[in-house]
């Protein structure tokens, strides 16, 4: 059975971000007042999942979207050929990317897509979001932070806001104004979170915030960093005396370290941040006094789901690199892809990377629906992020020495799918978190 999707016309004429009339504004109108069950895909589409496409990039495939996705992935497609690739070697040179593009991907309405309209955001559904990360990979452009920023950080202000927080911040950060971040992890705790040792205190109605984090995404650029601090030191357990804050740009005693050096994300600016003697006030807390680890415990399978989603996207750019290189590329007198080996070897990455696309995007329909787990979302993270290095191993092989050169794609797209199994958690936590469910589910 076919389920109908409503379209309101009424809805049609929703404003864009930009006022120019962007792609994703007509996607919002018609699937915002979609409910969960509407949101079912139909059993029985006509839409070829990636396995029987030509391209496993191609636009138009896969029963999890419609049409209205496939014109929002044109536009987002176009927008990363145009403002992201002829830029991209400049800012891996710089270690960041510049502010324009940020300002250009909000006024594109790419930022903040899931957002509701009445929280300033675009109200646009998780697949569209799936769309921009996905169309990021296949560009093969890690430097810009949109997915940390949009779908990572964003939600916890959306979910966990205040009003005033939430009309002060979330519009510009649509806008690529304000730029965020969030800072977990520590020189001494990565992932043992309860071993935070960022702590704040009491000051009258203030917090003053003390403590330095590392590795954070976005970090050097970033105007709003949420930062996870220990409020109540003599909690029953650790996880019950965190809280979040939303740290500003320019607050005193807030300074930025440098921007690490990393051998991927080149372009990505990951820095390392300083509070000492921060003062906050009491409308910087973020949500509600040492509920800061079950924020995070109820937000972080949604950024394993976007890591495992990026990780089978960047593995299908890696294959379609590597189908290309090797009908081209001479050995013996004909093309490398006229050997048996390598065509095996191809045969075999392309199964692993629809089989990996079946899951993932079964979890993208879960999430969707609300319905995906964290013990789920744990299987995507590592399994997808593995499946990724392996592919990206195999790829760089069969692209020979010319794999191993900065100047061809699969060397870039080798080295920042190294970083996958090791954040959101690393590989091993997520199996600690999977084997968890499977013992007590007896
Ligand atoms: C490029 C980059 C970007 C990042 N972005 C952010 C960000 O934006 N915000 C943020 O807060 N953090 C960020 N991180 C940090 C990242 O999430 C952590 O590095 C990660 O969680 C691991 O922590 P750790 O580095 O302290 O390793 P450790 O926790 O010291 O782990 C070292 C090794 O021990 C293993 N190990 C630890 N505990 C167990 C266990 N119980 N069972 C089995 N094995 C275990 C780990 O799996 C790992 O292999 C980023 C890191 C990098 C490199």
């Amino acid at each position: 059975m076919l389920v109908k999707r409503i379209i309101k016309p009424c809805l049609l004429g929703l404003r864009s971000v930009s006022g120019r009339g962007n792609v994703l504004s007509v996607v919002n109108a018609r699937q915002q007042h979609n409910s969960a069950e509407e949101l079912t895909p139909p059993l029985r589409s006509t839409r070829p999942e990636t396995s029987s496409a030509k391209s496993l990039m191609d636009i138009g495939t896969r029963r999890i979207f419609n049409e209205d996705h496939d014109l929002f992935r044109e536009s987002v497609r176009r927008f990363f050929q145009e403002e992201v690739v002829p830029h991209h070697k400049e800012w891996e040179k710089a270690g960041e990317v510049s502010r324009e593009v940020w300002l250009k991907a909000g006024e594109q309405g790419l930022l903040g897509v899931t957002v509701p309209e009445e929280y300033g955001g675009i109200g646009g559904d998780f697949f569209s979001a799936v769309v921009t990360l996905e169309e990021q990979m296949y560009s093969n452009c890690s430097g810009p932070g949109f997915s940390l920023h949009s779908d990572v950080v964003m939600p916890y202000v959306v979910n966990y806001g205040s009003k005033e927080q939430i009309e002060r911040f979330i519009p510009p950060m649509v806008a690529g104004k304000c730029i965020c971040a969030i800072a977990m992890t520590e020189p001494g705790a990565g992932s043992d979170l309860q071993g935070v040792r960022t702590n704040a205190k009491r000051d009258g109605s203030d917090w003053i915030l003390n403590g330095n984090k590392v590795f954070i995404t976005n970090g050097w650029m970033a105007n709003l960093v949420v930062v996870v601090a220990v409020t109540n030191r003599e909690a029953k357990s650790a996880a019950h005396g965190i809280s979040l804050f939303l740290v500003e740009d320019g607050m005193k005693g807030f300074q930025k370290g440098r921007k690490l050096e990393k051998i991927g994300l080149k372009a990505q600016d990951t820095a390392e941040l300083f509070f000492e003697d921060v003062r906050l006030p009491a409308n910087a807390l973020l949500g509600e006094v040492n509920k800061g680890f079950y924020y995070l415990m109820n937000e972080l399978p949604q950024e394993r789901l976007v890591i495992a989603a990026m990780a089978i996207a960047s593995s299908e750019f890696m294959f379609e690199e590597t189908r290309n290189y090797v009908l081209q590329r001479k050995a013996f007198g004909k093309t490398i892809a006229h050997l048996q080996t390598v065509q095996h070897k191809l045969a075999e990455l392309k199964t692993d990377i629809c089989v990996g696309r079946s899951f993932i995007d079964n979890c993208i329909q879960l999430h969707a629906e609300k319905r995906l787990d964290a013990s789920t979302a744990s299987m995507a993270k590592y399994w997808a992020s593995d499946m990724q290095n392996k592919v990206a191993t195999q790829c760089l092989q069969l692209h020979g020495g010319w794999g191993y050169m900065w100047e061809y794609p699969i060397a870039k797209a080798f080295v920042d799918s190294r970083i996958q199994p090791i954040y959101g958690g690393t590989n091993e936590i997520m199996k600690e978190l999977i084997a968890r469910t499977i013992v007590s589910q007896k």
